[in-house]
This record gives C-alpha cells, structure tokens and sequence, in this order.
C-alpha cells in the first residue's frame, strides 16, 4: 500500500484506523471536521443510524440515516464492521467504504463510541489508533451541550449523565485529548496522527529503501 501522492519505497505504508471517541460534547465532531479538511490521505467513515436527523444534518455525510428494518439486515449481512447501541439508537460502521479506502492507502478516521472501538480492536489491533477526548470540566461539557441546542433538555440530561459512563472507558485508548482550547486540541490530535503514520511497523517498503541505501554507500 502506497501513501497518496508518493512513489517512494521508504513511503509505503498500511493504513490505520484513526478512531476519536469523547463524551458527546467534549468536541469530537469539529476536531473530526477539521482533521477531515486539513490532513491529506484521511477519509472520514460515514456511520450508518437510526436516529433522526437533526437540524443541518445530511443523509450520506453525517451519517446514512436508516430505518430499524434496513440497520437489522445491515448486520444480518456482514455490512458493518461494528455496531452497538447508543442512547438508545443503533449505530455502525459501513465496512466496504472501510475497507476500500484501506486498500487504497487512505487513512480512515471513525467518529464511534467505547463499544466500536472495542470492536474494531479485535480485528484489526495493529491497525487501529484511539483518541478518547475529554472536556476540561464538567460545566465546560454541559455548556457545550447547551450551545449546540440541538436537543431538548431532557435529552441534554441524558447526554450529562451517559458522559460519565463514557468516560469510565477512557482507559481503553491509547492516548487522551483533554480540548481545552480546540486548535491546541487538533495540534495534539494530529501529532498523534503524524507520529503514527511513521511507526516502523506501518512502513512495509522500508527494508527494500534501506537495503538500496545502503548498496549505494558501500559501492
Ligand atoms: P450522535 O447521535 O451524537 O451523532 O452520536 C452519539 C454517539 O454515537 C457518539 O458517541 C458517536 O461517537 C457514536 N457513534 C456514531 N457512529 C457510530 C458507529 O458507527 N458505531 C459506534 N459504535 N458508535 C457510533
């Protein structure tokens, strides 16, 4: 697998899955958002759900929105890579999308819960990086909750109280965001990004570079 735009063997890499996870809140969608405008070679994987829409929300880039009947036959059939439950709702991952980006040397980055990333690490653990991200405090979370409005009350409470239970999984990942401030957060999240793209593990040409380094030093 080659990363996009380099020819180069030292360059030839596989692609991981870049998964954040945060209580809903804590500014895991802009940090995806700008991740998905600013890095190169990083697809977003779109979930498929049965929730409702919300207000500026689309069918296809926020998420596939599907009925009961069509999530059930989704994983009757092998389509998703994982799902699980959330707030009452099922939520999954797609797997051809997953696996076509793969294929062509795209990194994948998934917007999922502590469930999804669990499930995602028994297949595929070298492949797969977790981000949890945490708010600052626990006002900061309800105020963002708040901000955003695109909930009623109750559902805001709801989210208050599953945010605990979310962040009992925190020790799961492999590395922690507290966001702060968010261009500081994405500073940190895409430096985890870079720092793992260069793992020795992932760079499958690197034996074949070196080796022809160093045929040339010893002419
Ligand atoms: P929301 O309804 O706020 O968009 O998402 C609720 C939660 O579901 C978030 O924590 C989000 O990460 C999680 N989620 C979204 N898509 C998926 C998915 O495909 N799989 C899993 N396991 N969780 C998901």
């Amino acid at each position: 697998m080659t990363a996009p735009g380099h020819g180069f063997a030292s360059l030839e890499r596989r692609g991981l899955m870049f998964v954040l996870s945060s209580p809903s809140g804590a500014g895991k969608t802009t940090l995806s958002r700008l991740l998905i405008e600013r890095v190169a070679g990083l697809k977003m994987s779109v979930s498929a759900t049965t929730r409702t829409k919300r207000p500026g929300e689309e069918d296809g880039r926020d998420y596939y929105f599907v009925d009961h009947a069509r999530f059930q036959a989704m994983t009757e059939n092998g389509e998703l890579l994982e799902w699980a439950n959330v707030f009452d709702n099922c939520y999954g991952t797609p797997r051809a999308p997953v696996e076509a980006a793969l294929a062509d040397g795209q990194d994948v980055l998934f917007d999922i819960d502590w469930q999804g990333t669990q499930q995602l690490r028994e297949k595929a653990r070298d492949d797969v990086v977790s981000v949890f991200i945490l708010p600052p405090s626990a006002a900061d979370l309800e105020k963002r909750l708040h901000t955003r409005a695109q909930d009623s009350d109750e559902v805001i409470r709801g989210r208050m109280s599953r945010a605990s239970h979310e962040m009992s999984h925190f020790a799961e990942y492999d590395y922690i965001v507290i966001n702060h401030d968010i261009d500081e957060a994405f500073g940190e999240v895409h430096s985890i990004l870079k720092a793992e793209r260069l793992k020795r593990e992932r760079r499958t040409g690197l034996t074949a570079f070196v080796r022809d380094l160093q045929k040339q030093l010893e002419r």
